[in-house]
């Protein structure tokens, strides 16, 4: 079924209708930390977006739409933390179990209880990313605002429950977003996480409104991958080109009232797509300085024990083989 999707994606892209795979759903922009990094809630948030949570059956009217269009995952996050929602378990539990779909998320972990670990595990949820920006609880405080302990122990939890159940699913990963406050811990921190979870992730800092790196991008632009394969859509129905846009400047329209298909394919979008294919980066004005586009150079090493890729935004660390 999903490789039928994929194919079906490649062969209308040939046609030049180009088909999400991948649907970034916003379920909450509510969060419990303020994070020093976050351009939304932290201390340099300059938006005046409201704080809501997206209505049930809007979001099972926006996915199955997104699948029955072609696309094949769904990672429903956005700028809050997705397990305020009320009805989360109930969204994922659609997602997974009457659409079939593929999972994949990151929570800043306070909040997830056992019974949430458990059903990620019962319905097979594909991957789940933990924010532990730190090592040490005084790091971790000073750039969340809250504790690390209950964090730790909760990726811990679901490494042994996956381990107890002799399931595979879902990957579990912790993320850390390298700042100054951080940055002379990450060696330790790498060393401590590596034995536990299947994947670290180590990502560039970014900053005014989330779209320039704190360390510049030196490879030569490319157009962004977010605007071919990605659809974002946020609580109140707002479908804005990336997750970047943490403002909902480039809005092009409201699902719940234009339909999900019509503004993927709507000329404004199509106008984008074809400016960054011919090397012509604004509109949307965005994307004009934005150093986090996706895609671009990608390499892979192993040292020590790891299996080490990196991108100008992202460093992955897995265990490597001579570990294993
Ligand atoms: S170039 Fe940057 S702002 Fe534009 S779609 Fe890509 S990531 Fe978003």
């Amino acid at each position: 079924m999903r490789l039928k999707r994929v194919i079906g994606n490649r062969l209308f892209g040939l046609w030049g209708d180009i088909r999400p795979g991948s649907l970034q759903i916003e379920v909450t922009n509510a969060c419990n930390f303020r994070c020093l990094m976050c351009p939304f809630h932290g201390p340099e948030n300059t938006s005046d977006r409201p704080i809501g949570f997206m209505e049930p059956g809007r979001y099972r009217e926006v996915v199955r739409d997104f699948r029955d269009f072609g696309g094949s995952l769904v990672i429903p996050q956005g700028a809050g933390e997705s397990f305020l929602h009320p009805e989360f378990p109930e969204l994922l539990e659609f997602t997974k179990r009457t659409l079939n779909l593929s999972v994949g998320f990151n929570t800043n972990g306070a909040r997830v209880t056992r019974d949430h670990l458990r059903l990620l595990i019962d319905l097979g949820i594909d991957e789940i990313g933990f924010s532990v920006d730190a090592l040490t609880p005084g790091t971790f405080k000073a750039i969340t605002g809250g504790d690390l302990e209950p964090v730790e122990q909760t990726v811990k939890m679901l490494v042994d429950m996956r381990r107890s159940m002799s399931v595979r699913r879902p990957l579990i990963r912790v993320l850390l977003v390298a700042q100054e406050s951080n940055q002379a811990e990450i060696d330790d921190y790498i060393r401590r996480w590596l034995p536990v979870v299947d994947e670290i992730v180590i990502q560039s800092r970014r900053i005014q409104a989330g779209r320039v790196l704190e360390k510049p991008r030196i490879e030569p632009r490319r157009p962004c991958r977010h605007l071919f394969d990605t659809a974002f859509v946020q609580w109140d129905g707002e479908m804005v080109i990336c997750c970047e846009d943490w403002e909902s400047v480039s809005s092009v329209g409201n699902v719940f009232e234009s339909g999900f298909r019509s503004l993927w394919r709507s000329r404004i979008m199509k106008t984008y797509r074809s400016a960054q294919r011919r090397g012509d980066y604004s509109p949307p004005a965005i994307c004009r300085d934005c150093q986090a586009w996706a895609g671009g150079l990608e390499s892979r090493r192993n040292e020590n024990g790891k299996e080490i890729t990196m991108t100008a935004l992202t460093r992955v660390i897995r265990r490597g083989k001579e570990s294993a």
